[in-house]
């Protein structure tokens, strides 16, 4: 079971458990237990600091940040047998809702998470109350379009590219699920309200000091740092890594608010949705359905600062505009009201020496889209099997440079496909005569002018003013009603708008295409078109694509087949202390093959496992092998190739068998992946 320790930030009431139920019980909540280093089980030591006296931790992989990010990270290391400790300067998951939308790509990564892609699965709300945006004048009220996003996906299409489809859950309830499975991991350990502070010297490794909720300073030293600490990442500031790109895209006001009633009329009148944009004289914005069950939403309301100023928006205030926006009177509480600026910026590199960053603290997009999340979750997909390979001996450590190269180009990508996305709700905006670019670029100069004082407040005032005559045009009232309503049945019905499923950029993307270039300021528009068909192919980069195999199994001498309808992304998955090679071959090229590979095995242990695909080369399947068959027509694969797949299941190499097939021939393939023959005392390492 992983170590938890938990107290409150800011050094009131902490208190604590290192591991078990019982030691729960015996110190409960609001008790202080001092927290003794030696107790946490899966770090190595609790020695002190000669000069200092200081506690310290020792390591394999420390994390900064509990997000979902480094949750992931902590997971998947512990997957591979790697002891880490992930430092969350909070004391508990924060209840706001945050990200909500799962793609495919994280609910597959979730699926090599013990239970959790089941169990997200069965805590998403029913996909009646969250397929589909609605476009209209308030909440409960007028709809001017809605758009049904799986209209076109249903049934078995989606299943043809995933054993696993898309959830729909808030941030707040998916990380428990996580911190629950975390708590079965014996190689993590989480320490709630521990503060990374910053990088200390050191010799060999990376040594971080910390401090927990009581005030106490600690050393932690690492073979690698991963910060995966938000936004405003102090791993990233520690390692002089900038970010670049759009720093103020747009102010928003957050109001998360609960409201049974809205929840229980919504469900009533058949009007759920995960996102109403809203477009009234009073207010614009778009108000997220969180959770229909438990009446959760947040709204997002654009703002302009310095013409509005933070302190308008009191709960009152809000209270108001929440009113207007659903436009019906119903009873509701507002939890948090915060400011938020949404920008897109992408770190320089997500990689310095044995420091790498990952999640928020690399990448920022709008969140038009949810890439956000998803994208952390699979940069540490990414990152995990490459510093577990390398602790383990199984990779040279070159393989980690590949990571920054790989996940920026993404983080870029999706950099530019969230700007494109938010520049189409910014359309539909204008189709009311709204328009969010231009508001800001006369804000400026107002606010330029607000500089001198006596203009001030006047100038405030009209700033006002301008923006109310903005959202006048929005009144059903306007004269331009009838067109503005023309305008957006054409961006709704030729699918201009916003999307919510982009299958091509959620499970197709690839390492090896070519980078978008990007100087580091502005983002290049997003170069492809808007709705692509989605084909998957076996390419070099991609993911290697869903199918589902009849696995074989020894019986005596012979192999027989034991399970149907298997996917390959679960085999990977599943096999993932070594590399999958795929061969495709008839029986006898794949005897050749099979004997080069045994010559090579039984020199220098590779972390490979051979799988013979629709073609037994022989006999009853070794250590090592395995005979599954597979329907790869489609796929259009070529004859007498081995296709070697990543543990995170992108495809690594694809090459074809010559005739003269050595295991010397072999062996140069492998090295050049990066991978290293295991040294002796690693050769017994199962997962
Ligand atoms: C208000 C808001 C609304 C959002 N809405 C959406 C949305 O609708 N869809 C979407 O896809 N994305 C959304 N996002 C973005 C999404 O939530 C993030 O992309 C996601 O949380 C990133 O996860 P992360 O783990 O990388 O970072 P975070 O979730 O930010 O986690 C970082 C963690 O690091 C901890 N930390 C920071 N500094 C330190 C330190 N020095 N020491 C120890 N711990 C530290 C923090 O306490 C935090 O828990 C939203 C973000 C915000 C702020």
């Amino acid at each position: 079971m992983a170590s938890l320790i938990r107290g409150s930030w800011g050094g009131v009431g902490c208190w604590g458990r290192a591991g078990s139920r019982l030691e729960a019980a015996l110190f409960p909540a609001g008790r202080c237990l001092r927290l003794q280093v030696a107790e946490i089980g899966s770090t190595s030591s609790g020695d002190k600091d000669p000069g200092n006296k200081r506690e310290v931790l020792r390591t394999s992989v420390a994390i900064v940040g509990g997000g979902p990010t480094g949750v992931t990270l902590s997971l998947l290391l512990s997957s591979f047998g790697i002891r880490n400790v992930v430092l969350e300067r909070k004391a508990r998951v924060s209840n706001h809702p945050q990200a909500h939308f799962i793609n495919t790509r994280t609910m597959e990564i979730f699926r090599q998470i013990g239970r959790l892609e089941e169990r997200v699965r069965a805590k998403s709300p029913p996909m009646s109350e969250w397929r589909s945006f609605r476009y209209c004048e308030g909440v409960l009220g007028h709809t001017f379009g809605k758009i049904d996003h799986f209209e076109e996906y249903e049934g078995e299409e989606s299943r043809d590219l995933s054993p696993t489809v898309v959830a729909h859950l808030s941030q707040n309830r998916l990380l428990p699920l996580m911190h629950e499975e975390l708590e079965k991991c014996p190689s993590s350990t989480f320490l709630w309200g521990e503060e990374f502070l910053g990088l200390a010297p050191a010799r060999d490794g990376v040594r971080m000091t910390t401090r927990s909720c009581r005030g106490e300073d600690r050393i932690v030293e690492a073979d690698y740092l991963v910060g995966a600490d938000g936004a405003h990442s102090l791993v990233r500031e520690a390692v002089g890594i900038q970010m670049k790109g759009d720093g103020h895209m747009q102010s928003i006001m957050n109001v998360h608010f609960t409201s049974r009633a809205l929840a229980s009329s919504l469900k009533s009148e058949a009007s759920e949705a995960m996102l109403y944009f809203v477009y009234n004289p009073s207010v614009v914005g778009v108000i997220v359905a969180h959770s229909i069950e438990t009446g959760d939403f947040v709204a997002q309301i654009p703002f302009f600062p310095p013409v509005e100023s933070v302190s308008k928006y009191t709960e009152e205030h809000c209270s108001n505009l929440l009113l207007s926006a659903i436009r019906r009177k119903v009873d509701l509480e507002i939890h948090n009201i915060k400011p938020w600026t949404m920008s897109a910026l992408v770190a320089d590199d997500f990689r310095r020496d044995r420091v790498f960053l990952a999640g928020d603290s690399a990448h920022l997009f709008p969140p038009a889209g949810g890439f956000g999340m998803n994208t952390g979750v699979q940069d540490a997909h990414n990152l995990a099997w490459k510093i577990a390979y390398v602790l383990r001996g199984s990779a040279c450590p070159s393989i980690l440079h590949t990571y920054s190269r790989e996940r920026r180009k993404i983080a870029i990508k999706n950099t530019c496909l969230s700007i494109a996305n938010f520049e189409e709700t910014v359309k539909v905006a204008r189709a009311f005569g709204l328009d969010p670019g231009l508001a800001s670029g006369v804000l400026k100069v107002i606010s330029q002018a607000t500089k001198i004082s006596p203009l001030q407040q006047p100038l405030e005032r009209f700033g006002e003013s301008l923006l109310t005559l903005g959202k006048l045009q929005t009144s059903s009232l306007s004269p331009l009603r009838p067109f503005q309503q023309m305008y957006l049945q054409g961006l709704l019905t030729q699918e201009r708008s916003l999307r919510l499923l982009y299958p091509e950029e959620d499970i197709g993307f690839c390492y090896e295409d070519p980078d978008i270039e990007w100087s580091g300021s502005k983002f290049p528009k997003w170069p492809k078109a808007r709705r692509s068909n989605f084909s998957p192919k076996i390419r070099t980069g991609c993911r290697f694509p869903h199918l589902e195999l009849r696995l074989h199994c020894n019986a005596g001498a012979a192999t027989l087949p034991q399970q149907d309808g298997v996917s390959i992304i679960d085999l990977i998955g599943e096999h993932k202390g070594s590399f999958l090679m795929l061969v495709l071959a008839n029986s006898g090229r794949g005897k050749e093959f099979r004997s080069a590979v045994r010559d090579l095995q039984e020199e220098s242990q590779f972390a490979v496992t051979t799988v013979f695909v629709n073609s037994n080369p022989g006999g009853a399947m070794e250590p090592g092998e395995l005979l599954v068959d597979a329907d790869l027509s489609h796929l259009e694969p070529q004859s007498d190739v081995a296709i070697v797949l990543r543990p995170d299941g992108h495809v690594a190499r694809i090459f074809k068998l010559p005739i003269d097939l050595s295991s010397e021939c072999l062996q140069r393939e492998l090295l050049s992946l990066g991978l290293k023959p295991r040294e002796k005392e690693h050769r017994n390492f199962e997962l």
